[in-house]
């Protein structure tokens, strides 16, 4: 079928670098974008790993529109998120590309438009949530497209919400197989920002990929700078981050749970801040009402639980702070992701602490999953304690994760600050040879939680020391040297480091196989300083860091920033009309390229990143009137 489709139509190759630079107005595709639009272009099936604001839409939105030209119909696009949907569809309003969507926000008259449209061949995008595919009524419409060769293509958006292995599961996700079944000629593109092998088999075998071709994009975001602090007063250390860093941004605070969510928002807005919660405790119409305008205005700070932000594609999302550790990797970088998608610099922050620890491990612990299900919890958490406690590039580390080589990358907080390490090797070997001597004891149980260890070490004599006469230990007193609170952090960054394991309801610690290596001394532990003898001086550079080391998002000199604030002005105006976000008619980071070349000319004007053909028609006037007087 794809070499009928290239002998018939040599020209269709050629197409989707037109329709880039025509439609979207962008000068080239990022990374793996062209190979995977030319493949669904040409009929093939694909997945499409791609991290979070790495440019999916691109890859389903450029075929669907070269499928429309070739006379191959519309794009069907599945998505589970409709409260987004308006925008999207809006987005590709302003470029002029035909799109609507179906769900249930439409009255019945609305739906009939739109239904009428999708059969008369008028649209080249239809957007719509699974279980509205897959009623007979939506069936039926699609069995009538493709008997006339006008279905053209499935873009399965948030593929991983067939996964049960994942939090975004979906029920009626399950149901996209039919998709196949019904309709095997039609080509499907299955896009998700999830990586892992397990969610990766899933989305293949239930939703019948076996023969698609997988395209695993750069999961790199190098415009994001990650940043790990040890947690003191999280509240406090959030809101210094936020005055130094990000006064009047816009951004994402998430929390673990939805008290704190509340407490943090109200806490951030008694300081001034335009910070609005959301979490699923909220009813529906306040949370898309903190959504819409967490959207619309700008300088808005969402407090969220991980409720909060799948789909959601506003560009100039300058910082993402987790003021609790996330489950894993895969969701911090889903969620660290959400910030900078414009490409302009943006921060991911995240303070974390012991409690944070100890609060997944017994969130996992007790949940009510199977045992296989918590042993895969239990190494992604490792695998985020390895990542917080590492003092080497974090990008290194979150790539390398992703299955992905890379070298140090000068944008995180241990490239910029590398931190000062000291040799805990010797401190590392006492206690782990300590816990071996529990476990030769004859005395009492064989494993102790972390506050005996310390006791031990520590030579503190108490009543458990007596009870299991352990100070007839060799290990007794041998880290008198060493403080209570440096032990504890030498502990959990044992544990982080997969040294030690915390095991059953009283976290008690065993070895683990890497132990046996470090006992012997033939691995060198480097930890960090502890925090309690460099918070002052971190602090102090911290700052220094960010006033002299953070490049502006957006350089402009004094003329050219008050032309940015003057197409900021007339954007918000044109936003306003059409009732959509100011970004869906231009970023950011368009206007700032129009302010700093200022060009006096369409021709000029279209030269600049984001401008296609429809806006410039729509609004090259416009612009160049604005550029010629700013205010
Ligand atoms: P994802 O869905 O993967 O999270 P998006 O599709 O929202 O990411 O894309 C992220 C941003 O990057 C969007 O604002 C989009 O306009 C922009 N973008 C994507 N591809 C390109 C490209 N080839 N050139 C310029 N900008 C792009
Ligand atoms: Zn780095």
């Amino acid at each position: 079928m794809t070499a009928v489709l290239q002998a018939s139509e040599p020209a269709l190759a050629d197409l989707p670098s037109q329709v880039l630079h025509e439609v979207f107005g962008y000068p080239a595709f990022r990374g793996a974008q062209r190979e995977i639009v030319e493949h669904v272009v040409a009929g093939g099936d694909a997945l499409v790993l791609m991290p979070t604001g790495g440019g999916k839409s691109l890859c389903y939105q450029v075929p669907a529109i070269v499928r429309q030209r070739a006379g191959r119909g519309v794009t069907v696009v599945v998505s589970p998120l409709i409260a987004l949907m308006h925008d999207q569809v809006g987005a590709l309003d302003e470029i002029g590309v035909k799109a609507a969507f179906l769900n249930s926000t439409l009255d019945g008259d609305e739906a009939r438009r739109v239904e009428r449209d999708l059969l008369a061949g008028r649209l080249t995008l239809l957007y719509a949530a699974p279980e509205r595919i897959l009623t007979p009524r939506f069936l039926a419409m699609m069995e009538s497209l493709a008997e006339r060769g006008q279905l053209g293509l499935f873009a399965i958006d948030e593929a991983h919400c067939v996964s049960q292995w994942g939090h975004d599961f979906r029920e009626e996700y399950l149901g996209l197989s039919a998709l196949h079944e019904r309709f095997p000629g039609v080509p499907r593109l299955a896009l998700t920002a999830t990586a892992d092998d397990h969610t990766r088999a899933d989305i293949i075998e239930r939703l019948q990929l076996q023969a698609a071709r997988l395209f695993v994009a750069s999961f790199d975001r190098p415009n994001i700078r990650y940043t790990i602090v040890e947690k003191d007063e999280p509240r406090k250390q959030l809101l210094r981050f936020i005055r130094d860093e990000h006064e009047g941004d816009a951004g994402i605070v998430y929390c673990q749970t939805r008290k704190r969510v509340d407490e943090t928002a109200a806490w951030l807005a008694a300081e001034g801040m335009t910070a609005l919660p959301y979490h699923a405790g909220l009813d529906a119409a306040l949370r898309r009402q903190h959504q819409d305008r967490f959207l619309r205005e700008e300088g808005v700070v969402m407090v969220a639980t991980i409720a909060f932000g799948m789909g959601i594609d506003k560009p100039d999302v300058r910082f993402v702070a987790h003021l609790d550790l996330p489950k894993n990797i895969e969701s911090y970088y889903q969620e660290t992701g959400r910030g900078g998608r414009d490409g302009l610099p943006a921060d991911a922050w995240m303070s974390y602490g012991l409690a944070d620890v100890v609060n997944q491990r017994r969130m996992i612990d007790e949940s009510e999953a199977e045992e296989e299900f918590k042993r895969l919890q239990r190494s992604k958490l490792d695998a985020l304690l390895a990542l917080a406690e590492a003092h080497d590039c974090r990008r290194v580390r979150l790539l390398a994760y992703f299955g992905q080589a890379s070298t140090p990358c000068g944008n995180c907080d241990n490239c910029l600050h590398p931190p000062a390490t000291w040799d805990a090797t010797e401190a590392a070997r006492k206690a782990l040879s300590c816990i071996y001597r529990f476990r030769q004891s004859p005395h009492g149980p064989r494993s102790f939680g972390a506050g005996h260890l310390i006791d031990v070490l520590r030579g503190k004599a108490t009543d458990k020391v007596a009870q299991y006469h352990h100070e007839q230990l060799s290990t007794w007193g041998i880290g008198a040297d060493v403080s209570e609170s440096q032990w504890r952090l030498v502990l959990r960054q044992l544990i982080a480091l997969g040294h030690l394991q915390a095991e059953g309801e009283y976290n008690t610690l065993a070895l683990t196989e890497s132990a046996r290596e470090v006992l012997r001394g033939a691995v060198p532990v480097q930890l960090r300083v502890p925090a309690e003898t460099k918070a002052r001086g971190k602090t102090a550079r911290v700052r220094g860091g960010g006033a002299a080391g953070k490049p502006p998002p957006l350089p402009l000199d004094e003329a050219a920033g008050a032309r940015f604030n003057a197409l900021k002005a007339w954007r918000a105006e044109v936003a306003r009309e059409h009732n959509l976000p100011a970004y869906v008619v231009f970023h950011d980071a368009t206007l700032a390229e129009m302010a700093r070349e200022c060009p006096d000319t369409l021709d000029a004007l279209a030269g600049v990143s984001g401008v296609g053909a429809t806006k410039l028609e729509r609004y090259g006037a416009e612009i160049l009137r604005v550029l010629g007087a700013p205010a």
